[in-house]
């Protein structure tokens, strides 16, 4: 039976690198009729851990990642938190101690430094030289006496090596010479991170851990806890790093910044922001950044787009294949086509997933997912009224692959679902297109021919435009712009039938007239 982990710190939000490694656990687990375990590794633990874990789960559940064991599920290992599991570490850390595999340390912190220091000016690879080492009760009371406290600390092996087989990395060897005796356990009794997450893997039956490259070197004193307390060791696969786009470091929110500001990247960098500003949301710099999971719930992409991009981050199917849907990732997955090479994080390719995403949506889906957005910026009641639905499905049709993400929606539907004195004008497009007397009469001329359409559908709005640009003998450029200014306020947006027929004939004609009045109001001026 398969069991795979991913072992969160309550860190307040959940990262987008966490969420790669996370998902290959994910998928592992799947593949093979598994369990997926969450395990919260909250031992150094400062603020509120239900706070700070609350973005993290709520994170793997827009994304459809859910887990078997753990918070808020429970599971036949409870407790699924570190830190309720002292007692346990400090039963594991006294069996060391009667095996002889750890001892009690009464060094001091400036003792250890001068070691590490002589050790650096002879250029030579610091181990502490065990000087204030005990291994029996007289030791111990020897040091006590002049008033030392202790720590726990592994006696690790000195010579020869740790050698194992990872599923990503192949044999892998680490010299026992560099490697120094690890505290296991602090004065005060707690116990740290290595010791905590062996015995954890092993009472929870971890059979494969699959874990960022970073925790590589990690391995051998974990191997060694684990062999010392004679557990079985699980297989383990280390993930390439996420790296920055384009480069081989690994993933931070600063250069990722840096990299969005990049022209070409504008758009993508902006539009959380102003999706986030007209939902009214007061963003933290913490969780409004594209390294972290909720800016991209906030800006309306699609969980199968972001974890189809990254299964692809260290991972493939073959050398063509990018579209997977998750029935196909569980299908394919394997740890032996994990790639040792650092994979990039690249938005623009994100961003391109999410564009075929949502091109293949149905339409009845992408009108259920654009709703929310509407009622979180206040252009829809919640709950929506009925006419809603009709209206909105004939928007997005409109909107066709104009819309990007979800939120694109407050950019182009909101002047469909604002009272028709409230539309906002886009001003730079207002005074280029209305500002001459010409173009307002034109648009006053228009406006009667519109008066008289009896049926209001985009082929008669079409014609009856064609017909007045012909009869005026004017290019279609000269009328067109104004109408869209006049009845929706903006330069730009879905076609202008479209956007004619959804707005509606009174509503238009209502527009039209307020639009022509302040022009003429400000041409006074
Ligand atoms: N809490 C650890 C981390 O976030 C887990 C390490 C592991 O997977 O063993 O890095």
């Amino acid at each position: 039976m398969v069991r795979t982990r991913f072992a969160p710190s309550p860190t307040g939000y959940l990262h987008i690198g966490g969420v790669r490694t996370a998902l290959f656990n994910w998928l592992y687990a799947k593949r093979h009729g598994g369990q997926f375990i969450l395990r919260i590794d909250d031992t150094d633990q400062q603020r509120n851990v239900e706070e700070a874990l609350a973005p993290i789960l709520h994170g793997f559940r827009w994304l459809g990642m859910d887990w078997d064991e753990g918070p808020e599920v429970g599971g036949p290992y409870e407790p699924y938190y570190q830190s309720e599991r002292l007692e346990r570490y400090q039963q594991a850390a006294q069996q060391l101690l009667d095996s002889g595999h750890a001892y009690y340390d009464y060094a001091t912190p400036e003792e250890l430094d001068a070691e590490r220091k002589a050790a650096d000016a002879e250029k030579r690879p610091f181990q502490y030289s065990r000087k204030y080492m005990a291994e029996t009760a007289e030791e111990r009371a020897k040091w006590e006496a002049e008033g030392r406290s202790h720590v726990v600390r592994l006696k690790m092996p000195r010579e020869g090596v740790c050698a194992f087989t990872d599923s990503v990395r192949g044999d892998v060897e680490f010299q026992w010479s560099k490697e120094n005796d690890l505290v296991i356990q602090r004065a005060d009794g707690t116990c740290l991170y290595h010791l905590a997450s062996v015995v954890d893997d092993y009472d929870l039956k971890i059979t494969h851990v699959i874990r960022a490259e970073e925790h590589l070197s990690n391995t051998p004193r974990q191997i060694f806890i684990g062999q010392s307390l004679g557990f079985d060791i699980p297989q383990y696969a280390h993930l390439p790093y996420v790296a920055e786009p384009g480069s081989k470091n690994k993933l931070s929110k600063r250069k990722l910044e840096k990299y969005l500001k990049n022209a070409d990247f504008k758009r993508l960098n902006e539009h959380g922001q102003v999706i986030a500003d007209q939902i009214g949301l007061t963003t933290s710099a913490e969780t409004f950044n594209p390294v972290i999971v909720d800016f991209y719930e906030l800006t309306g992409y699609l969980p199968a787009a972001i974890l189809n991009y990254l299964v692809l981050l260290g991972w493939s199917l073959d050398d063509k294949t990018e579209d997977l849907s998750i029935e196909e990732m569980i299908a394919n997955f394997s740890l032996e086509r994990v790639t040792k090479a650092p994979a990039s994080f690249d938005c623009k390719k994100l961003w391109a997933f999410q564009d075929r995403y949502m091109q293949k949506l149905p339409l009845k889906q992408k009108t259920a997912a654009c709703l929310p957005y509407l009622q979180k910026a206040g252009l829809v009641a919640d709950p929506a009224p009925c006419e809603v639905g009709p209206k909105l499905t004939r928007i997005i049709e409109a909107c066709g692959d104009r819309l990007k993400v979800m939120g694109d929606i407050i950019a182009y539907a909101d002047y469909f679902f604002v009272a028709d004195e409230e539309m906002k004008y886009d001003e730079k497009a207002f005074n280029k297109r209305l500002g001459s007397p010409e173009a307002l009469a034109l648009l006053t001329k228009f406006r009667a021919t519109l008066a008289v359409v009896e049926t209001w559908d985009v082929p008669t709005l079409d014609k009856t435009m064609h017909d007045f640009v012909a009869s005026e003998e004017i290019k279609i450029g000269e009328i067109i712009h104004a109408v869209r200014i006049a009845t929706t306020g903006q330069g730009v947006g879905p076609g202008l039938f479209d956007c004619l027929d959804i707005v509606g004939k009174d509503s238009c004609l209502a527009r039209i007239d307020r639009t022509l009045a302040l022009a003429a109001e400000r041409n006074a001026t």
